[in-house]
């Protein structure tokens, strides 16, 4: 890929995709257009030497503007949060279909080269994520087709529409399914954030106040696997990159317990608190971990970062966020021309 070519990130004002644009640059990429719906003030990374529009990639004109021109789309803007999000939106998320709909047709008509999009591990048949064992999902798991309500049959639904418009329209799309990403830059408050940061700030919360005690929803023993940023960011471009065809898992499969989770949170905060089980909040499934086999056939390589390491990072972020709001400033947002 040219460093010169035109390159495009939706949902750049993000957590995934501002850290894409980040990356890129760091890559040398010289010419990149970032695009989001939300103002630029509340983007959580927005860099000024790239090409940053506000739009509504739900309408079609909308993405023909963010794809004029482009070589590369990286497809990374969606409605979506955690469960508690997901499972009471489901409509919100199933819309985000408009705009990958529309990208891969902007996409065509521009003769844009390559197109990334992020799908995830919700994809997957629920009745095979049943057990607290956390089963390994191979890629072949997601049929019969039992996805998560809502949010994940609109990925199953735009992952397969990337493979048509592949064999229709001969457009070269890639697609990665993520499995629960975390790190700095990202949600961690307000409703939308995932467990990882949902739990550090409830660490943080219960270290600042002094009440040592934790929300836990569910009963802690649902297990996952998650995967840090900078793996997120690596296996995109790998898999981009690569001549794999079919939908991809990109995920740890470093299983812990949501209890284990709390452990780690924990262990970097340095205290210990008294844990209350909300057993009636959005928990999702019980059981899931990112079965590799396929990356590490293809790319020999997969997520490893441990989780107690990338989780002290983003401990680390969410905390100086968390002060930054008690003294009264807004979120410290990353805004650089040249880092
Ligand atoms: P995010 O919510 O931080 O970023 C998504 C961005 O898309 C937001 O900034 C939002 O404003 C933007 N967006 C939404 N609707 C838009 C529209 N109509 N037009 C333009 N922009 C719009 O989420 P993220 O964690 O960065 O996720 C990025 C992608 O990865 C999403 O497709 C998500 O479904 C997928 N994914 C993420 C995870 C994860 O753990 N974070 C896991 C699986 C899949």
């Amino acid at each position: 890929m040219e460093k010169q070519n035109l390159v495009v990130v939706a949902g750049a004002g993000g957590f995934i995709g501002g850290s894409l644009v980040a990356s890129l640059r760091g890559q040398g990429y010289k010419r990149i257009r970032a695009v989001d719906l939300k103002p630029f003030d509340e983007w959580y990374q927005q860099f000024s030497d790239v090409e940053n529009l506000c739009l509504d990639l739900n309408s079609k004109e909308s993405c023909e503007r963010a794809a004029e021109g482009a070589a590369d789309i990286y497809n990374l803007a969606a409605n979506m949060g955690g469960m508690g999000f997901i499972e009471n939106n489901k409509a919100l998320c199933m819309l985000s279909v408009l705009i990958n709909t529309h990208l891969l047709q902007a996409a065509v008509k521009s003769k844009v080269k390559r197109f990334f999009y992020a799908s995830s591990a919700c994809v997957y048949n629920g009745d095979k994520q049943k057990t607290f064992e956390a089963p390994s999902l191979k890629e072949e798991d997601a049929y019969p087709a039992l996805a998560e309500d809502g949010y994940g049959w609109e990925k199953l639904f735009s992952e397969r529409m990337c493979r048509h418009f592949r064999e229709d329209f001969g457009l070269y799309t890639r697609v990665a399914r993520f499995h629960n990403v975390y790190g700095p830059w990202g949600t961690w408050d307000g409703g939308r954030e995932k467990a990882p940061a949902a739990i550090c700030r409830k660490v943080i919360e219960s270290k600042g106040t002094g009440r040592h005690e934790i929300e836990i929803w569910g009963s802690g023993e649902q297990t996952r696997s998650f995967m840090f940023i900078d793996d997120c960011l690596k296996g995109i471009d790998l898999i981009m990159n690569s001549e794999i065809l079919e939908p991809i898992n990109l995920g740890s499969s470093e299983a812990v317990t949501i209890n284990q989770l709390v452990d780690f949170a924990e262990e970097i905060a340095g205290i210990k608190l008294k844990r209350n089980y909300n057993l009636s909040a959005p928990k999702g499934v019980n059981g899931r971990n990112s079965d590799n086999t396929r990356i590490q056939k293809y790319l020999n390589w997969e997520p490893n970062t441990p989780l107690r390491v990338g989780l002290e990072k983003t401990y680390r972020w969410i905390y100086d966020q968390y002060m930054a709001r008690e003294r009264g400033e807004g979120p410290i947002a990353r805004n650089a021309a040249a880092d």
